[in-house]
């Protein structure tokens, strides 16, 4: 009894002298550089798997992380490494001294709400006056520039938006996302619905307009995108933020849309790498190149379809493929949803689902307009503190508890 007591007041101590700090992630940082800063074994790196190894190069310059240190100075106790909004890097001392690797969901809330607002000067500045929440602004404007002329707008005319937004430690976490959104001009009403992840109007067409080709001809589809998935065999936590195509060496690959080339060069386990950026906050990225065309080089303007590489098996490879990753603003999203010939028009059982959900985000948006209801601000949301900062950690290391 005395003896539990004695190790309950020492890990009781333990906790208690910890610090826990928040950081950008530095510009230009691998996570191999990050453990010979932190003076941690490199071959925690060499021992991940393949697809840890390339989610390693995942970590975006800016992301915030957490680091736990022992107040005593004695170095990291912890720390948490977003590679992308779901999944994180966790990195803890274990009992001998050295560290264990792990990959854990990132525990946040979600927050739904849904307002009103007459139109004064222009919904992007009408939407951040009320809710002080700029990248909320920007995603309305970014769901309806295809299918709504802004200028046509006057003043009197109203939007209704229905979105989530994640929070993590009181703080707006990843982008928020217009689930439902309405424009009501000249007595006539434009609807945009989010449903499974593309944005369609009234009558189930969707109205996005960017489109990309296959960066690659005839080849299969190795591997999937997945954000993240609990791996029931493994036991763990699993993510590919990309598409794996698998073809035969030196098969050429082809720029997926316009764009000019923002990175040409080695980049860890995803070997020889093209970025391309892409209007519309668009990024494609290919990996294992087994080499690059000539004249591909940073800075350079390539047009959709455009062969600028060809495929490998360099850096982290079981054989020759193409990872193919694109991003919006950065975050991976799922390339196969945005490659195609054509716009979409959900028919058939698909269409009629569609219409039972956007009539209840109709309703939705009709009695937000009805009430006039206020949208919440994002000082205010701030004030709700979820976790204590320094308590970040151990909701995190919760979720594991529960989720492993
Ligand atoms: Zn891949």
């Amino acid at each position: 009894m005395i003896r539990h007591v004695f190790l309950l007041f020492l890990t009781a101590a333990a906790l208690w002298s910890a610090v826990v700090e928040r950081k950008p992630w530095p510009s230009g940082e691998s996570f191999l550089r990050y453990l010979e800063h932190k003076g941690l074994p490199q071959k925690l790196y060499w021992d991940l798997e393949r697809e840890d190894k390339e989610l390693c190069e995942e970590i975006r310059a800016g992301v915030p992380y957490y680091e736990m240190t022992d107040d005593n100075g004695t170095g990291l106790l912890q720390a948490l490494i977003p590679i992308n909004d779901e999944l994180q890097i966790h990195l803890k001392r274990n009992a001998e001294g050295g560290y264990d690797f792990e990959m854990i969901p990132v525990a946040y809330q979600v927050i739904e709400d849904s307002f009103a607002l007459p139109v004064t000067r222009s919904p992007y500045q009408d939407i951040i006056a009320a809710t002080n929440n700029r990248k909320l602004a920007h995603a309305f404007v970014d769901a309806f520039k295809n299918s709504f002329d802004f200028t046509r707008l006057r003043k009197g005319d109203i939007v209704a938006v229905a979105y989530k937004e994640k929070m993590r430690l009181g703080r707006p976490y990843g982008l928020p996302s217009i689930e439902a959104a309405m424009i009501k001009s000249r007595k006539k009403a434009h609807y945009l619905f989010r449903y499974h992840d593309r944005y369609y109007d009234e009558k189930g067409r969707e109205v996005e307009g960017f489109l990309f080709r296959k960066p690659v001809n005839h080849v299969r589809i190795t591997s999937r995108f997945t954000l993240r998935r609990w791996h029931p065999v493994l036991h763990r936590y699993r993510a590919h933020l990309g598409v794996d195509f698998g073809g035969r060496t030196g098969t050429p690959i082809y720029a997926a849309a316009d764009g000019r080339i923002i990175f040409a060069g080695r980049l860890g386990g995803y070997g020889n790498v093209i970025k391309i950026r892409h209007r519309d906050g668009f990024m494609t990225l290919y990996a294992h190149m087994s080499k690059f065309r000539r004249g591909m080089r940073r800075g350079r303007y390539v047009k959709k379809g455009q062969v600028i590489g060809y495929i490998g098996s360099t850096g982290m490879s079981t054989g020759p493929h193409l990872h193919f990753g694109l991003y919006k603003n950065g975050r991976p999203i799922n390339p196969l949803g945005v490659i195609k010939v054509a716009k979409r028009t959900l028919y058939g059982k698909k269409r009629k689902d569609f219409i039972r959900y956007a009539e209840g985000m109709k309703k939705e948006l009709g009695e937000a307009v009805a009430q006039n209801r206020k949208p919440l601000r994002l000082d205010d949301l701030s004030k709700t503190r979820y976790c204590l900062d320094d308590e970040a950690l151990f909701c995190d290391i919760n979720a594991t508890r529960i989720g492993g």
